[in-house]
Formats: structure tokens, C-alpha cells, sequence
């Protein structure tokens, strides 16, 4: 069989179930067989009659004697049937389903699942789901451990149960489990683990397909981030920096307070790997406010004194604006001189001028210093001297940045912020396009205050070196977070007022909705906005701040609110990284559920920046005990990492990144927190590559990781 067989021509499924299908990104039949169940209900305890517990879930396997259908005074219609196994009977009433005395009968042997309830001393289930049995067989919806999966509009689990069920034996007998027998070792074979994962006879079981499915999946993300790890150590030749001292000297003593013991750390191991005439690969993870960008800047200062150009790319506009007048501060001081490239023709276009016409960078006054205007040597400028000159130092910009020729022009550090955000294929087409430095590659390095467990980060980020600043600057006072019900929620706005009135700032975060559907969480923001000024805070001048502004109009609402024009600012979660503004002292977040518990922390790390105490107000309608607990979470840690690793367990490594597209890699089974199989793909996956470093030995991981598949990036 066709493994790659589109659904539409799968027998038993055909175009319109192939269209819902398409919903949950199901197109082959190996797409269909890939689907996981996320649950199983246990109905494998065959229970009898006479013993059956009151009001729990049981399955019972009797005989029908007798089924008929009769209408309800409410004019529904009642079906019963009297089911029974030799030690009792029970009746089964189904409403309005009159069609199942054709497919009952008298006389059936059937399964049935619900609970079992006692009415004047009758036995009862109401609607039960139920299956005929066929001579000793196993059952597929009851009398088992029965997969429950993720479902769609018109696709239910028993729709989907019945259809894996009968396309498994065909798909196994063509797959070929691809894994090298010596790595086998005791782990149940691909076929085997995929029949397990559908049809488990225990939890046991389960356990075991899980394993196995969750080595395949891992695997492969050590094979690509190893093998990237190798071919940009073998490769990527860059141009070594030399450092002195006294540049170094010239930065520190320049800022207004000393580097915390971490960030001189990750300092080092920058400096060290800058030295080298090898592209540096680094990743620096750390808290929001722990001082990443001012790091970033001084790499930036190297690279400027070493006569090269930098680049540094924020995954939105308003991050991009935050980062130009941070560096802006810290770099024109020093002789620096900083753009600002978004892209965006209507924001360039004021303040610019002086670029030649492809390259619309907004470049403010150069400094006077003559070797800051030209930091390329005459001899080496070919494409003319007056373009050279006219490009800043160093240019901030969106992933527009990407599309520039401003790539090619003598770039020595590339720094991407948030870079979980941009994904590896921008990466991948960045590192190619700035092959220009007599085909030296610039050095990277990337930012995330994403906190990433350890086990997590030396997984996805396996292709880079990590370096975690692991403190925030002196001084920092808690922000006091408050898990508010709905209840309360009077009372917070009573307080918010107060606080308002008393000249503090206000961020309100509207609920998370998907990052593709910028529309519909820009309309949100728009009608709280709009809700809030009309009837809570009519006395007070809100803003509003969503990703379908324009530039120019976000670029205003900023200004206007760190200016103190503004008092509440509502705005969609764009405001999550990057706005620093010191007199907002209170973080209100809607929907709070929705947030992953490491994103909840890095949005109140927009709080707290200045010398007043500061509060988070964690705004739900849900009422779930364990939502509820979720976000109390917040209350009692300011450790953002013990945050991510709660969320890790709780919710699975595909909401530690918020959104799963937003995450470098999807993993359906494995977890991010199982350590010994991280370890143990990590070693296989090692000696794979050491047995055949261009995976030809292994002809279906080589294929994997060109992206056949496309379940791996690049
Ligand atoms: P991040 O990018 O990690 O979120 P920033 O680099 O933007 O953090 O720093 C946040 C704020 O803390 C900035 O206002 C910065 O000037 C300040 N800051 C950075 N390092 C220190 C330090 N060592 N001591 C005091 N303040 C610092
Ligand atoms: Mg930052």
C-alpha cells in the first residue's frame, strides 16, 4: 500500500470526510495513522450484573432480550433494551434514537459502557455507548482501553477508531521500521508500537508504543540539530575579532551600573567564541530585564571596532523601535552610528533621506568620527564608498531585514532576539545571503527570555551553544501576582482606579488567540478598549495597541504611554517583550488561562521596572480547580525557569512556546521532560553520525532531514 495515499481515495473515507480530515492536518494515510489518541477511557474491566458499582464508569457484556421504542411525554423518542448477562439485568434507555432497533436486536451480544444507575430498584444506563460483539472477539469502543482522540467537526473518536482500526494491518504491512537493529534494543518494533498506541491491551502497554514512538521523534531532532551542529562547525568560516581590553573598558565604563556576575559569564564565553575565525553559534537565554540587549551591545561595539557592520533583527516593529533607542543610548556615545530598517516604507520614509534607494534605512545624525562613518578599509570597498558610508554601524530591524542587500555589506554579528519566534528556515536563508565576507559567514547571536529547561534547551537548541545569564540586575523588586475570579473583578478595577488616580500606569493583556488570526484578536483589543473607556474608566485616557495598527500608530501609542500621556494601555500580547516603561506598575492579563505559565511570567516582567511596588492581576472567567491552581503557580514563584518546567509537565512541551507553531519543533509524544530518552537519542543519534556523517548509511534519516517529510524544518 501507498503510504503516502491521499484520503480522499482511502476507501471508506472520501472527499468530504478528506476535507474535515484536512482539519486536523490529516492528509495520508500515514497522516491518518499518526493521529494519537491523547487519552484512553478504560472500559476493560468487564463487570458483572449483579456486581456492577452504582454511578461508575463499567462496561457490561450481556445479551439483548428485548428492545423496543416508545415516545416520552416531552414527545422525545425513548428506546430500551434489557440487557442480560446471566447474573442480572439492566435496562439501557437511548432518547431520540429510534434507528437502533434496526441495528439491535433481540437475541445480540453486546458491549456496553456508561454508568449504571438504580431506579426503584431497577438497574439502568442511559445512553451507553455500546457495541455488538461477534463470537469472543475484542471490542473496539468498549471492553477495552479505548482511544479517545483529538476529534473535528463531524469526526468523532469512533469515526476515527473504526477507520485506523481497519487501515492499520494494511499500513503495516508496508512500513519498514527504519531504526538500525543494534538500537533496538528492547523497544517494541515501529509496527508494533503503532498498533499499541491505537489498541492497547494495558497501560503497560502504552508505556512501552510511547517509548518507542517518542524515540523516533527525538531522534530525529537529535540527527538535525547534530548534524547542523557539524556542518556549521565545518563550515562557517567567519573572520575573527580582535578584543582589546580597552574597548571593552571603554563600553563598561560607560554605563551607569556594573554587569551582574552573570552577564560578565556570558560575556566571556562570547568574547572567547568572537575570537575565533569560526562562526559563533550562541544562544543567550535569559529573563526578561536580566540584561540580555546590553550584552548584545557590547558584542555589537566589537564588531563595530573591528571595522565590521552588525545587525540586529526583533521579531516585531515595536521590539525593533524598543531595541533602536536602547542601542541608540548605549552605542552614539561611543561613535557608533544606529538605524532603524522595518520594512515598512511608510515609517522609513521620514527621517531617512540619506540611503540610496534600496535601502530605506532611518538613520539619524552620523557621528563625527571618521573611522565610525567608514568601517571599511578603502582597499576592500568595492561597491563604491559613498553607499559603504551611508550605512549605519550597526542596523536594527524586522525580518525585513532579511530581504535587504544590507545582508551583504561587511556584516560581522548578526543578533536575533527571540529567535524561537522567527523559526530556523529565516535563520537558515540569513546565514546564506550573508556569505559575502569573502564567503565568511558573520558570527550569530541569538536571545531568548523564553526560560528553557536545560534537558529542553540542549535538545531543541542542540545546533547551538547556550549560555544563560542566570540573575536579574540588583534591586528588582517582586511583582506581587493575584490570581483574580471573576468575582473579584470589581474589586481589581476598584484598585486599578485607585492606583491610576495616584499617577500610576496600567498594561491590560486581551486573551491569547492564535498568532495567525491578528484580525480577530486586533478586533478583541478594540472592543475592550472601547468597553473599558466607556463604562470602567471613562475618567482616565486609555490607549489601544494591537498588531493591526500601523507602525507609524504603534510607534505613537508607545511614545504616548511612556510619556505618561497614556494611563491604561490595552493591548493583544505584542506588548509581551521589549516596551520598557518604568511608571507601569500594574499588569492585568484576560484570559490568563490561555497563556502558557512562562509566557504569563514573561508578560509581568514588563511590570516592576521601576523603584514602586508592582502587581500582576491574573483575570479568568474559568472556574476549573485546576486552572485555577495552574495560575496560582504565578503567585507563589518568581523563578521563571520553575515556571517553564511546571508548564512542561502540565501542559507538554508544545505549549512552552505559547502558540505550537511558534515552537522550533512539534513533538506529539515524546516529552521534553523525559530525560534518560533525551539521553539516550542523544548518544544513538551520535554514533549514527560518526558511523556515516552524511546519514548514507541511513537513507531514511537522510531523507527526514531534507524534509521529505516535512515533519522537520530546513
Ligand atoms: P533584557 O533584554 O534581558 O530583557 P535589557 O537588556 O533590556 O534586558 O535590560 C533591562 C533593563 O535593565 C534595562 O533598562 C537595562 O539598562 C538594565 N540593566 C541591564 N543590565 C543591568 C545591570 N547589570 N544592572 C542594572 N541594570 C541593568
Ligand atoms: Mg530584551
Amino acid at each position: 500500500m501507498d503510504l503516502q495515499i491521499p484520503l480522499s481515495r482511502l476507501k471508506g473515507v472520501g472527499p468530504s470526510f478528506a476535507k474535515r480530515l484536512e482539519k486536523l492536518g490529516l492528509m495520508t494515510a500515514l497522516d491518518l495513522i499518526y493521529h494519537f489518541p491523547f487519552r484512553y477511557d478504560d472500559y476493560s474491566k468487564i463487570i458483572r450484573i449483579s456486581e456492577a458499582p452504582i454511578d461508575q464508569e463499567v462496561t457490561i457484556k450481556g445479551q439483548v432480550w428485548n428492545i423496543q421504542n416508545s415516545s416520552s411525554r416531552y414527545g422525545k423518542t425513548l428506546t430500551r433494551a434489557i440487557l442480560n448477562d446471566g447474573s442480572g439485568s439492566v435496562e439501557l434507555v437511548w432518547f431520540n434514537q429510534a434507528w437502533l432497533i434496526k441495528n439491535i436486536l433481540s437475541g445480540d451480544t453486546l458491549h456496553v459502557s456508561g454508568k449504571v444507575d438504580r431506579r426503584q430498584n431497577k438497574l439502568t444506563m442511559v445512553s451507553p455507548t455500546w457495541e455488538k460483539i461477534i463470537e469472543n472477539s475484542i471490542g473496539l469502543h468498549t471492553g477495552r482501553l479505548v482511544p479517545v482522540y483529538p476529534e473535528t467537526f463531524g469526526v468523532n473518536s469512533k469515526w476515527l477508531r473504526d477507520k485506523i482500526n481497519s487501515l492499520l494491518p494494511l499500513v503495516l504491512g508496508s512500513l519498514v521500521d527504519p531504526l538500525p537493529l543494534e538500537y533496538k534494543e528492547a523497544m517494541f518494533s515501529l509496527g508494533k508500537a503503532l498498533q499499541t498506541i491505537h489498541f492497547p491491551r494495558s497501560f503497560t502497554e502504552i508505556n512501552l508504543a510511547k517509548t518507542r514512538l517518542g524515540f523516533d521523534e527525538l531522534l530525529e531532532i537529535q540527527l538535525s540539530t547534530q548534524k547542523r551542529r557539524a556542518d556549521w562547525k565545518q563550515k562557517q568560516s567567519a573572520k575573527g575579532f580582535k578584543i582589546n581590553e580597552s574597548d571593552l573598558t571603554t563600553f563598561t565604563s560607560s554605563l551607569p551600573f556594573e554587569l551582574t556576575h552573570g552577564q560578565k559569564t556570558v560575556l566571556a564565553e562570547i568574547i572567547e567564541d568572537l575570537q575565533k575565525p569560526q562562526a559563533m553559534n550562541r544562544l543567550i537565554q535569559g529573563e526578561v530585564g536580566s540584561g540580555k540587549t546590553v550584552v548584545a551591545a557590547i558584542a555589537i561595539y566589537l564588531s563595530f571596532r573591528n571595522h565590521l557592520r552588525s545587525l540586529l533583527m526583533a521579531p516585531t516593529e515595536i521590539l525593533a523601535m524598543q531595541h533602536y533607542s536602547s542601542l541608540k543610548k548605549l552605542l552614539e556615545p561611543l561613535g557608533m552610528s544606529v538605524g532603524l530598517y522595518t520594512g515598512s516604507s511608510k515609517f522609513n520614509k521620514q527621517k531617512s533621506g540619506v540611503i540610496s534607494q534600496e535601502l530605506l534605512v532611518k538613520q539619524e545624525d552620523s557621528p563625527n568620527d571618521s573611522e565610525a562613518r567608514d568601517p571599511q578599509p578603502a582597499s576592500t570597498a568595492k561597491r563604491g564608498e559613498l553607499i559603504a558610508n551611508s550605512y549605519p554601524n550597526v542596523i536594527v530591524g524586522t525580518h525585513a531585514l532579511l530581504s535587504e542587500k544590507l545582508l551583504k555589506e561587511n556584516v560581522g554579528l548578526v543578533v536575533i532576539d527571540e529567535q524561537q519566534r522567527f523559526g530556523v528556515k529565516q535563520r537558515t536563508i540569513l546565514r546564506q545571503q550573508n556569505n559575502n565576507l569573502k564567503n565568511l559567514a558573520p558570527h550569530f547571536l541569538t536571545m531568548t527570555a523564553t526560560p528553557i529547561p536545560r534537558t529542553v534547551a540542549l535538545t531543541i537548541y542542540g545546533d547551538l551553544d547556550v549560555s544563560v545569564i542566570g540573575e536579574l540586575p540588583k534591586g528588582r523588586k517582586p511583582i506581587k501576582t493575584h490570581y483574580v475570579p471573576s468575582h473579584k473583578r470589581l474589586d481589581a478595577y476598584a484598585f486599578m482606579t485607585k492606583k491610576i488616580a495616584g499617577g500610576d500606569q496600567v498594561y491590560l493583556v486581551t486573551p491569547l488567540i492564535e498568532e495567525s488570526e491578528t484580525l480577530v484578536s486586533a478586533k478583541a483589543a478594540k472592543a475592550e478598549f472601547e468597553k473599558l473607556q466607556a463604562q470602567i474608566f471613562p475618567q482616565f485616557r486609555l490607549g489601544l495597541l494591537h498588531g493591526k495598527l500601523r507602525p507609524k500608530e504603534k510607534e505613537e501609542v508607545i511614545t504616548r504611554f511612556k510619556a505618561g500621556k497614556i494611563d491604561l494601555l490595552v493591548s493583544t500580547s505584542v506588548v509581551e517583550v521589549g516596551v520598557d516603561v518604568p511608571n507601569a506598575t500594574i499588569m492585568v492579563i484576560e484570559g490568563a488561562e490561555r497563556f502558557g505559565l512562562a509566557q504569563l511570567h514573561q508578560l509581568r516582567g514588563r511590570i516592576g521596572r521601576g523603584g514602586k511596588e508592582s502587581f500582576c492581576l491574573l483575570f479568568t472567567e474559568q472556574e476549573d480547580p485546576f486552572v485555577i491552581q495552574r495560575l496560582k503557580n504565578l503567585e507563589n514563584s518568581s523563578d521563571g525557569l520553575k515556571l517553564s518546567e511546571i508548564d512542561l509537565k502540565i501542559r507538554g512541551s508544545g505549549q512552552l512556546f505559547g502558540t505550537k507553531q511558534a515552537g522550533r519543533w512539534d513533538l506529539k509524544i515524546a516529552s521534553l521532560s523525559d530525560v534518560p530518552l533525551i539521553e539516550k537519542t542523544k548518544s544513538v543519534a551520535k554514533e549514527m553520525l560518526k558511523a556515516s556523517p552524511e546519514l548514507d548509511k541511513y537513507p531514511y534519516y537522510k531523507g527526514k532531514l531534507a524534509g521529505q517529510s516535512g515533519v522537520m524544518p530546513d
